[in-house]
C-alpha cells in the first residue's frame, strides 16, 4: 500500500486505544497534533519491521509504541524521512554489549542499541518503562532513534540539522559535554561516552525533562528545540518560537 493511502486510512483505532492509555504525550495533543502523530505511526508501522527475539511476541500494541518513541521526534518534521536502519529487534530484556547479546548474563545491561551494521535492538522491559515513567530523563526508544537521526554514523551532529545551526549546536555540544566529564552537567555520566551518546541522551532528557534542560541549558534546549521544531518545556505540540525559551539561567563555571 502506497504511503498515501496509509495516511488516508489512518492508524487503525485499537491501536489509538494503547495511545491514549500508554502514552501521556498523545493525551495532551489537541485533534488536529493527534491526527497527524497518528497518521505518521501508521505510516512508520507500514515501513518498519519489528521483530520479537527470545520469545518476545511482537503484538500491535507492542509495535504501535515502538512507532510512538520513533515519531514522537519527528513529529513536527513531517519532511523529515529515518534513513533505512534495517530491521527494529525487540528482546525480552537487558543484554550484553559483547556483540554476543546474551540475555541472561551477569553484565547484561544495555537497554537498547543501534548497530553499526544496521538495525536496531529494544530492551522491551525498558521501552515500557519509558511510558510508565515518562519524565525521569531515561527513554531507551527516544535515545536509540535519535541515534537513527544522528545518521549512519553517527557523531552528535544529526543528518537532518541544516547547516545555519551547524556551528551553534556544536559550541552547545561541546560545552555541554564538558560540564558532564567535569561532572557538572545535569545529564548522566554516560552522555560523556562521546558526542553520538551525547546526543542521544540530550535527546532523551529534552522530551522527558524539558523544563530542567530549559534551566540548566537554555542554549542547548534552544537548538534541539528548533531542530526537533517542538518546545516541550512549554506544551507537547509547541512549535520553538511560540514562546522562545528563556534565557538568563546562572552561569556555569
Ligand atoms: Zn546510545
Amino acid at each position: 500500500m502506497v504511503r498515501r493511502k496509509i495516511m488516508v486510512r489512518g492508524l487503525d483505532p485499537e491501536l489509538r486505544k494503547v495511545l491514549e492509555e500508554k502514552v501521556s504525550f498523545y493525551g495532551a495533543l489537541g485533534q488536529t497534533d493527534r491526527t497527524d502523530y497518528e497518521t505518521q505511526i501508521a505510516v512508520f508501522l507500514r515501513e518498519h519491521r519489528i521483530t520479537g527475539v527470545a520469545g518476545v511476541t511482537v503484538t500491535p500494541d507492542i509495535g504501535v509504541l515502538v512507532a510512538a518513541t520513533a515519531v514522537r521526534l519527528v513529529f513536527r518534521r513531517p519532511a523529515w524521512e529515518f534513513h533505512d536502519f534495517g530491521e527494529i529487534l525487540v528482546y525480552p530484556g537487558a543484554f550484553t554489549a559483547d556483540g554476543n547479546y546474551s540475555i541472561n548474563a551477569a553484565d547484561a545491561q544495555a537497554a537498547g542499541m543501534m548497530h553499526s551494521q544496521g538495525g536496531v535492538i529494544l530492551s522491551l522491559p525498558h521501552l515500557l518503562r519509558g511510558f510508565e515513567a515518562d519524565n525521569d530523563g531515561f527513554n531507551v526508544g527516544y535515545h536509540e532513534f535519535a541515534h537513527v537521526l544522528d545518521g549512519v554514523r553517527p557523531d552528535g551532529v544529526p543528518d537532518e540539522l541544516d547547516l545555519g545551526s551547524y556551528r551553534p549546536w556544536v559550541t552547545v555540544m561541546q560545552r555541554e559535554f564538558e560540564r558532564v566529564h567535569r561532572g557538572r552537567s545535569f545529564l548522566r555520566n554516560y552522555a560523556g561516552t562521546n558526542p553520538a551518546e551525547f546526543f542521544a541522551c540530550a535527546v532523551e532528557y529534552f522530551f522527558e525533562k524539558p523544563l530542567q534542560m530549559r534551566e540548566g541549558s537554555p542554549e542547548l534546549y534552544l537548538q534541539l528545540s528548533r531542530f526537533f521544531n517542538q518546545n516541550p518545556a512549554e506544551s507537547p505540540a509547541a512549535c520553538p518560537t511560540s514562546p522562545e525559551p528563556t534565557q538568563g539561567s546562572p552561569p556555569r563555571t
